[in-house]
């Protein structure tokens, strides 16, 4: 490694986009067919295969995308629904938006996941599900949190995260009885937003499917290839319109096509940041336990502030003044105004997921970055820490 003192500016993100995305566009445009149509079922197919589920249903958002799961497993008011208090906003809205009680629990400090250990006393008979995130692209460790688990509590993976990633030996997406992913421009792949369901259960999927086109028994697609023109569908079901549209099915499409490569570098170049970081006594690394396959998403250490020459806060002015963007990890949701204000939380509680908000710190990390800005990133922080 040799000294690159030139000031470079790294961004927190950029999405793996070029030419061959601009070009899928193409089609969609011509054809006129903009909404959820071809471009989408291929996608849709392409993403299930990928990640061995049996049905993929490309929605709006991760966000939309879970309130969709929940409504769908019945979810209303009077049940709860078991949420890590470390993790983004709405992994706990979308339970609101259900008209039921998101039911916190405290995060582990290595894997900044749901400790396993904590979810059993927070069961009761009104728990309808819960929500285990795999935060920044590490699962959850789905076994130990099932096995205090009455059966009939649903489980839905937040993967938003964690596209590719696997747990032992099995995909983020096979893991609950449905999941749902995220194409925000942050996350590995993105279409501009969106998000994909997963599941094996396919009444659930058929559901899902007729739910996410306003309660529609048959598709947009379907009634337009119809030979029927006065044909409209039954509404049995009062919808949400959560189509995605075929133009980000397009570039859905050609991200897919990368996916593989993109994680790959990505835990590449995590293994560098961690054989240069880790001897740092303050700075935490990720933690990657066996049998888990990390797709980071994101790279998120830990700061252990007794130990550091800086406050956390400190540490990332200190390197947004040499060029490089750095973000909080997460947040702990029960600190913030809404639910600290409706369930009257303390800010000691939940304090496992109050620390990481403090002290956790994401560095640049992602498929745009070159080789120099890795180096310059490990020379920059090596420089501080010494
Ligand atoms: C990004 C993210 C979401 C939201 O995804 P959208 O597609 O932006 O709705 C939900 N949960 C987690 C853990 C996330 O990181």
């Amino acid at each position: 490694m040799t000294l690159r003192s030139v000031r470079r500016d790294i961004s927190i993100s950029q999405p793996a986009l070029g030419e061959e995305e601009w070009q899928a566009l193409r089609e969609p445009i011509m054809s006129g067919w903009l909404t959820q149509g071809a471009k989408v079922a291929s996608f849709e197919k392409k993403f299930a295969v990928f990640h061995e589920a049996s049905f993929g249903l490309a929605v709006t958002s991760c966000t939309t995308g879970l309130h969709l799961a929940l409504t769908a497993l019945g979810v209303g008011p009077g049940d709860e629904v078991i949420v890590p208090a470390f993790t983004w906003v709405a992994t706990a809205n979308v339970v609101l938006q259900c008209g039921a009680k998101p039911v916190f629990v405290d995060v582990d400090r290595q894997t900044f996941n749901m400790d396993p250990t904590l979810v059993e006393e927070k069961v009761t008979k009104q728990t309808k599900a819960i929500i285990p995130v795999h935060l920044f692209g590490l699962c959850a460790d789905i076994a130990a949190i099932r096995s205090v688990l009455p059966s009939y509590v649903h489980v839905i993976e937040d993967a938003a995260c964690a596209a590719g990633a696997r747990y032992h030996g099995r995909f983020a997406g096979t893991l609950g009885d449905v999941a749902v992913f995220s194409f925000h421009p942050r996350k590995i792949i993105t279409t501009g937003e969106g998000g994909m369901i997963t599941t094996d259960n396919h009444d659930l999927a058929a559901l899902m499917n007729q739910l996410r086109n306003h309660g529609a028994s048959i598709s947009e697609e379907q009634r337009h290839l119809g030979s029927q023109p006065y044909l409209l569908p039954e509404f049995n079901l009062a919808g949400f319109n959560y189509r995605m549209t075929d133009l980000q099915g397009a570039v859905g499409l050609v991200q897919m096509e990368r996916l593989k490569e993109l994680i790959s570098e990505r835990r590449n170049w995590a293994v560098f940041y961690k054989r240069k970081l880790g001897q740092i006594p303050w700075l935490h690394q990720p933690i990657v336990e066996k049998g888990f396959e990390h797709s980071f998403q994101a790279y998120v250490c830990y700061m252990d502030e007794r130990q550091a020459p800086f406050t956390r806060n400190e540490f990332m002015q200190l390197l947004q003044e040499r060029g490089i963007a750095t973000r909080p990890g997460t947040h702990a949701v029960h600190n913030l105004a809404y639910y600290r204000k409706k369930f009257m939380f303390d800010s000691a509680d939940y304090s496992v997921a109050r620390d990481c908000d403090l002290y956790t710190l994401a560095i640049p990390l992602h498929n745009q970055m070159t080789k120099d800005d890795y180096i310059y990133v490990v020379e920059q922080i090596m420089e501080l820490a010494s």
